[in-house]
């Protein structure tokens, strides 16, 4: 494509009173040739869009530079597709932030308009891939409660679903329970399952495939193609997405023995008494006799480090119906419950209420003791907290143990994946496939699988059913955006993918190895295979591969590493040091963009580079920069680990992996350590970030200034 550039300059939001907007027009003008350079005083009112229109139809420009607020606001108005256009922040980053009419604040506005035209520059189009014969067809996994609610959920969104379970009726943990505990959680509600499977059945775009098992799942989002076998035979279907809801399982009690299980025959489970109450009596297995002084013992497992660190979420309300069941059986019994916390979210706590109300007492504290007296009744001792004494509970008739869920995907091998990183889904430390628990819950670390229900996190029926609609639209809108050759989130909508320049690969499989998203597959000669559909467009491949081989349409190594050379490095003498901040445009973009909002100073001395993740940060990038005189470099990125995890998986990790290589560049250059530094920041710290801004700056002015400078 022939460029026409096109350089738009708003003056308003105090842009036009903070900097030399002459002076800026002439970095475009003089320095970048821009053929079209006009300035507008509200650029995103009617006007300013219509003048820029005006100009792409009349004056052929396809190459706008929008210098203005930051690109995360008025991203529709001052969207001028299919021109390819970049945001330059002088708003947030400049104006906002730094004394207007100052030098320093309008070189920092030259230095970043210089780096916006760069970018322009070196960017092409994107062509979006589009592989053959894509599909919209939802796969399920798991036939149970989740599974069928995502079903109906994708099906009544008009498209076609494939349900498979492994076992012969639909239904899965569902089938063995008595009532539900639903809103608005006054009383039991009946569960209902024969209605949900109908439900599924009358929906012409469900085909079902039960007693089945997934052999093999490979290809990508809108062409995974999907092996199943059933009753010996094996059949493949073409899906786009999948949602995996295989659920849950108990927390094997065997290893609750210091609990009483597997010693006192009257010490059972929650699943033992929910299948006693759907048997319809409740009554002590040592005799048969029917109770009357019943124990709830809650977290038996969950929220101990030594079982489940986790809490399972949904026991308490478990334990709340089943002691509805004894009262209901008989109003006299006694009912206790002894508890760390009672967690009843939400409405659920009107539950807990009626169940107070109803005479149940709840006794906030430990089990310390547990025996059996001749009749098998149970004796229980343990730390009230509340009274801060010990108590003893006696002739008990039964003990039940609130067991908590382990995900099925911690062992369960239900989808099959014929991928290169291997058949399972990565997992959180305590077994759940997630990738983002804050901002894409369903999403996996496998592009186009998304988990819901139990199998994601404990929760209770009703949440999983939220859940399930939940990760069923997300497999919806997974499909629609490969259909035209869009990622989804975080990138929603990017149409440019990574392109390997083949012939100068090494084989050295890092791409291959560092993708976050199993992406890469290989061939025999260890050459990388990549899946596009399942690409999330991080550019963590990029920033892994030695050979500099893999770029994006408008997001390359020489891209930014020219962005870079476009700075401004003022002489030594000056005293002006130079710093650039990469900075995550996940959350560390955002949280600057709030500061410069809330009107927090920022150092002029900095030049911002927004980055897709900073394990896309190329580290010849940070060689180049300290080699021409840039006195320090910061990377901010999310925070890393399985509390709040970086929005590619593992970015923030890399970046501190690859600060040992850094520290062997900066030795060779003589240069000291301290000039490079990895930060974390979440998207709500924005007060923080220009503290942590200022202390890195405050530690490269008690530097000597690069010596590079000037070469
Ligand atoms: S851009 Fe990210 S998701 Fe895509 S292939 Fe590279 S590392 Fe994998
Ligand atoms: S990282 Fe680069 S050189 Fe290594 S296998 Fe991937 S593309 Fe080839």
């Amino acid at each position: 494509m022939d460029k026409k550039l096109g350089v738009y300059i708003c003056t308003g939001c105090g842009i036009g009173e903070s900097l030399d907007i002459e002076a800026l027009k002439k970095v475009a003008t003089k320095e970048f040739k821009a053929p079209v350079c006009k300035t507008h005083p509200w650029l995103c009112g009617s006007e300013g869009v219509e003048m820029v229109k005006a100009d792409m139809t009349n004056e052929g420009v396809n190459t706008l530079s929008i210098v203005a607020c930051s690109p995360r606001v008025k991203f529709d108005v001052l969207d001028f597709s299919p021109a390819l256009q970049d945001r330059v922040n002088v708003r947030e980053q400049v104006a906002w932030v730094l004394p207007a009419g100052d030098e320093d604040t309008q070189m920092m506005a030259e230095d970043q308009l210089r780096m916006g035209l760069v970018k322009l520059n070196k960017s092409t189009p994107p062509e979006p891939y589009l592989a053959e014969n894509m599909s919209k067809t939802v796969l399920v996994v798991g036939g149970g409660f989740s599974g069928m609610n995502a079903a109906i959920g994708a099906a009544q969104a008009g498209y076609p679903v494939i349900l498979v379970e492994k076992e012969a009726q639909l239904g899965g943990f569902m089938k063995t329970m008595n009532k539900r505990v639903r809103p608005p959680y006054k009383e039991l509600a009946d569960v209902d399952l024969e209605g949900q499977i109908k439900k599924v059945e009358a929906e012409p775009n469900i085909k079902v495939f039960t007693a089945a098992q997934i052999e093999k799942i490979s290809g990508g989002p809108g062409v995974f193609d999907v092996t199943l076998s059933q009753n010996g035979s094996s059949v493949t279907e073409r899906a786009g997405s999948v949602v995996l809801a295989t659920g849950w399982k108990p927390y094997d009690a065997g290893k609750l023995e210091h609990l009483g299980y597997g010693k006192f025959t009257n010490v059972i489970t929650n699943i033992q008494m929910e299948e006693m109450a759907r048997q319809g009596k409740i009554t002590r297995p040592s005799d048969g006799k029917e109770v009357k002084n019943v124990l709830f013992i809650q977290c038996a497992g969950s929220r101990d480090e030594n079982h489940l660190p986790y809490c399972s979420s949904v026991c308490c309300l478990v334990s709340l119906k089943q002691a509805t069941y004894v009262k209901d059986q008989d109003p006299e019994a006694a009912v206790y419950v002894l508890y760390k916390d009672i967690r009843t979210p939400h409405q659920s706590e009107d539950f807990y209420r009626k169940v107070q109300r109803d005479g149940g007492i709840f006794i906030r504290g430990e089990m310390t003791a547990i025996s059996e007296d001749g009749n098998k009744n149970l004796v229980v001792e343990a730390d009230d907290a509340l009274l801060n004494e010990k108590i003893r509970l006696e002739d008990l008739d039964l003990v039940v143990l609130a067991v908590g869920l382990v995900p099925t995907a911690l062992d369960e091998m239900a989808l099959n994946l014929d991928y290169r990183q291997g058949p399972g889904l990565p997992l959180t430390k305590y077994g759940f496939p997630d990738s983002n628990f804050i901002c894409f819950p369903y999403e996996t670390q496998r592009t186009g699988i998304y988990a819901a229900g139990c199998v994601r996190s404990p929760m209770e029926t009703a949440l999983c059913a939220e859940d399930a609609t939940g990760a069923a639209l997300k497999a919806v809108q997974c499909v629609e955006s490969t259909a035209i050759g869009a990622s989804t989130f975080p990138r929603s909508g990017d149409m440019t993918y990574p392109e390997f320049q083949m012939q100068r690969c090494t084989q050295c499989k890092r791409c291959t190895e560092e993708c976050p998203f199993g992406a890469i597959n290989e061939d025999e000669k260890a050459n990388p295979l990549p899946n596009p559909t399942r690409c999330r467009r991080c550019g963590t491949c990029m920033g892994a591969c030695p050979e500099r081989i893999i770029s994006f349409k408008n997001y390359s190594v020489d891209m930014i590493g020219s962005m870079i050379k476009g700075i401004e490095v003022p002489d030594a003498d000056d005293e002006k040091p130079r710093v650039i901040a990469l900075i995550c445009e996940n959350d560390a973009y955002p949280a600057l963009d709030m500061a410069g909002i809330n009107r927090i100073p920022i150092d002029p001395f900095y030049r911002f580079i927004p980055v897709r993740c900073l394990g896309s940060i190329n580290l010849v990038w940070i060689a180049d920069a300290l080699a021409k005189g840039i006195d320090g470099v910061i990377l901010l990125g999310c925070r890393k680990g399985d509390d709040y995890q970086c929005h590619f998986i593992k970015g923030s990790e890399l970046a501190n992996t690859r600060m040992e290589k850094i520290s062997e560049t900066l030795g060779r250059l003589a240069l000291e350590p301290d000039r490079v530094r990895v930060e974390e920041i979440s998207i709500n710290d924005y007060d923080k970030l220009p503290v942590i801004l200022k202390d890195f700056m405050d530690r490269i002015k008690e530097l000597e200034p690069n010596p590079y400078k000037g070469f």
